[in-house]
């Protein structure tokens, strides 16, 4: 900054002389147009707008002036710098508005887009079909029991009356557990829970027994080595067939639709006396329809195995055969839920594809 003076002519300090200033304004308005960015528009304030840009030095020199020529000098600084600061503003106008279009078109949500969705997992139909068939089960009134996949040999066979010579001990049917003198078995049906739940609950008693089972089937269409059974048993005073009728008919209406019931044709198990094999009302053409594929036209199909529980099997868990009766019943879960999804290969049901899960996984 120049000293003071009293013979001052404005003209002779060069940081006010009118063409310096109007020369900085220049430098200034064309620094300003050529920032094509706010950051580069940021930094170019400290030249031009800065304390120590020339319009701000000759800002300062102004003070240093006599009075007469301050008014004039005042004015034409003034006018320099509010020509740079209103170009200033309105370059950081233009640049803020093109700033903002492009983040508008750079970060636009197209909520019209699919989203990548991740598939959710879905749980496994035959767990479904399990958990439907206990539902109805525990709606009349019923327990859940369960009982252990590697069981005791007394249990799954001798319990129930099976002699030690019965064709389902052999070895082509069942899956002995090493070592052998343990009598351990995979067990071959989930009838083993009858016994159990006798001997843990007493009687009365009414349970239904979901559960995997496993048996030296070849491995095809319709026979897996493993596979899923629901088991009934009911056990009281003054139980007959007409009970057993009834809650079989009430399970596949339940399950299959109304009007859908059951048929019972003698048969042969050692642990039910007298035994039948239940069939189950044609639920695709219910009888009607010769053609039929579900049935082959008979309008039944076989379902599973019941009867009146033999009185060796109440013997055998200290239940007095002459004061209870008691009927039992099985079915195989996964034939259940081939009728209800229409799938006729059962390998389908176990291969782990996922997609066999998105279609029944959801509700079957
Ligand atoms: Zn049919």
């Amino acid at each position: 900054m120049s000293g003071p003076n009293s013979q001052y002519d404005p003209v002779e300090v060069s940081a006010l002389d009118p063409a310096n200033v109007e020369a900085a304004v220049d430098a200034a308005l064309q620094a300003i147009a050529e920032a094509s960015t706010l950051e580069e528009l940021k930094a170019v304030r400290p030249a031009h707008q800065g304390d120590k840009s020339p319009l701000a030095l000759a800002n300062r020199e102004i003070g240093a002036l006599p009075p007469t020529a301050k008014a004039d000098a005042g004015k034409r600084v003034g006018q320099a710098r509010g020509r740079v600061a209103q170009a200033m503003k309105e370059r950081q106008a233009a640049l803020e508005a093109e700033r903002d279009a492009r983040i508008l078109v750079e970060e636009a949500v197209d909520v019209t887009m699919v989203p990548g969705r991740l598939p959710l997992g879905r749980r496994h139909p035959v767990e479904l079909m399990a958990q439907r068939i206990a539902d109805i089960f525990v709606g009349m009134g019923w327990e859940i029991a369960e009982g252990p996949e590697v069981e005791a040999e007394w249990f799954n066979f001798d319990a129930l009356n099976f002699d030690a010579d019965h064709p389902a001990r052999q070895m082509q049917d069942t899956f002995y557990v090493d070592p052998p003198q343990d009598g351990l078995v995979l067990r071959t049906h989930t009838s083993p829970v009858q016994a159990r739940a006798m001997l843990e609950r007493g009687v009365p008693l009414y349970v239904g027994v979901p559960g995997k089972v496993f048996r030296t089937d070849e491995l095809d269409a319709t026979h897996m080595p493993v596979f899923h059974q629901i088991e009934g048993l009911a056990v009281d005073e003054g139980l007959t067939m007409a009970h057993l009728k009834g809650t079989l008919d009430r399970l596949a209406s339940e399950l299959f639709g109304d009007g859908i019931t059951t048929r019972l044709r003698p048969s042969y198990f050692p642990f039910t006396e007298p035994s039948a094999e239940m069939d189950l009302r044609c639920f695709v053409c219910q009888g009607r329809d010769p053609d039929c594929r579900a049935c082959s036209g008979t309008g039944w199909i076989e379902w599973g195995g019941c009867g009146m529980v033999n009185r060796n099997v109440l013997a055998a868990v200290g239940v007095d055969p002459d004061r209870y009766t008691g009927f039992a019943f099985g079915m195989g879960i996964d034939r259940a839920l081939m009728f209800r999804t229409g799938v006729s290969d059962m390998r389908d049901m176990f291969e782990g594809d996922v997609r066999f899960n998105a279609q029944f996984g959801l509700e079957v």
